[in-house]
């Protein structure tokens, strides 16, 4: 046994000699097996030989009549000359590409479930034509290989997209039988931090895009990267900047102007406060909409929100709740928007993180103590 298992630790090997006459033999003697479980019980079969000399010797036949095939289709996996069977043929091909796969699994030590993987996506494409397939994973994966133009911006490493490239791109995606009828698309944009790791502080602070068309597509437009929360909302400043030139000019894109204005900002109430310059959301006179300055009950409640005045893009930019700006927004740079609707409600802090979840700890008290009181 202590052959056949050592046999097995070769088989298992990821850095398997490309010459190895065991690799010719597994190669193109397995090629008909079902999965591994048959080469255990080929080693198991030949470990109960007499003794192990003979294995070595039927091992060392074996391989001797294998290894010139092998080693002529390595040489050129792409010369169909070098194959047994009639390249001519459906059958022949696929008997190739069945060999080929399993050269490339075994030599380069793919395991059975990424070979699955894989072959469940081959399957499921039969009419392909492979050779449109990029050569490199570069190529598959679109990657660059330029250098990418990195800036330090609010102390965070910057990369930027492009706005409008990023735009034409994505109208790309579209039906162009729907898109050559529309002269104006509506463009939302999201601002939130994003935490990497739970053992550091490292987070991303990307801007997201998307154009109000369905299917909604959300494209990246900036991503920065730094070890803890920006110190500022500089890193805003240069999107900002393209919006400004969008609303000027439009988009081009085949051959037809576009206005694509800004619909709204979507940020959560955090994410939100940091890039209004203005209070928190716990804090008092914190509210978006309205100047009600709150209550403290345990918290900074807000109960008096009959006959407040109502915040408007004029009071906004003229700072008129001194309570409730810290800060400049680099947003108000956009003469055509209004600072207060721009940026719509947080959903999930206000409702579903907010008093829905107060609400429904309030009812299962409610519950637990009438069932106590019984
Ligand atoms: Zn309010």
């Amino acid at each position: 046994m202590a052959d056949a298992n050592s046999i097995e630790h070769q088989w298992n090997s990821t850095d398997m000699d490309d010459n190895s006459s065991f690799a010719s033999l597994s190669i193109s003697d397995l090629s008909d097996m079902d999965d591994n479980s048959s080469l255990t019980s080929v080693i198991s079969d030949l470990s109960d030989m007499d003794d192990n000399s003979s294995l070595t010797s039927v091992i060392s036949d074996l391989s001797d009549s294998l290894s010139d095939d092998l080693s002529d289709s390595k040489s050129d996996s792409s010369d169909a000359e070098s194959y047994d069977w009639d390249m001519s043929t459906t059958q022949g091909k696929t008997d190739a590409l069945k060999k080929d796969l399993l050269k490339w699994a075994i030599n380069d030590g793919i395991k059975d479930i990424h070979l699955s993987h894989l072959l469940k996506i081959l399957k499921a494409h039969p009419d392909a034509d492979f050779s449109k397939l990029p050569a490199t994973a570069t190529g598959l994966f679109q990657r660059s290989n330029h250098p990418v133009d990195m800036q330090i911006i609010s102390n965070r490493e910057y990369y930027s997209f492009g706005l409008k490239n990023q735009i034409v791109k994505t109208m790309a995606k579209y039906p162009q039988s729907e898109i050559s009828l529309l002269s104006r698309i509506e463009l939302i944009l999201n601002i939130d931090g994003l935490p990497l790791y739970n053992s550091s502080t490292t987070n991303f602070w990307p801007i997201l895009g998307a154009l109000k068309l369905k299917p909604l597509i959300v494209f990246p437009v900036v991503i920065t990267m730094g070890d803890c929360n920006p110190t500022d909302m500089e890193f805003l400043r240069p999107t900002v900047q393209e919006l400004k030139g969008i609303a000027k000019d439009g988009v081009s894109y085949n051959g037809q102007q576009y206005a694509v204005p800004l619909k709204c900002v979507t940020c959560d109430a955090p994410a939100k406060a940091k890039v209004l310059g203005t209070k928190q959301h716990g804090a008092y006179s914190a509210c978006p909409r309205c100047t009600v300055k709150g209550k403290w009950r345990g918290r900074v409640t807000y109960l008096d929100t009959g006959n407040e005045q109502m915040r408007t893009d004029q009071s906004f930019r003229n700072k008129s709740d001194k309570k409730y700006h810290y800060d400049m927004s680099v947003f108000e740079e956009l003469e055509d928007v209004d600072m207060i609707h721009l940026f719509p409600y947080d959903y999930q802090h206000g409702i579903c993180l907010g008093c829905g979840k107060k609400i429904i700890v309030i009812m299962v008290n409610i519950a637990r103590f009438s069932k106590e009181t019984k």
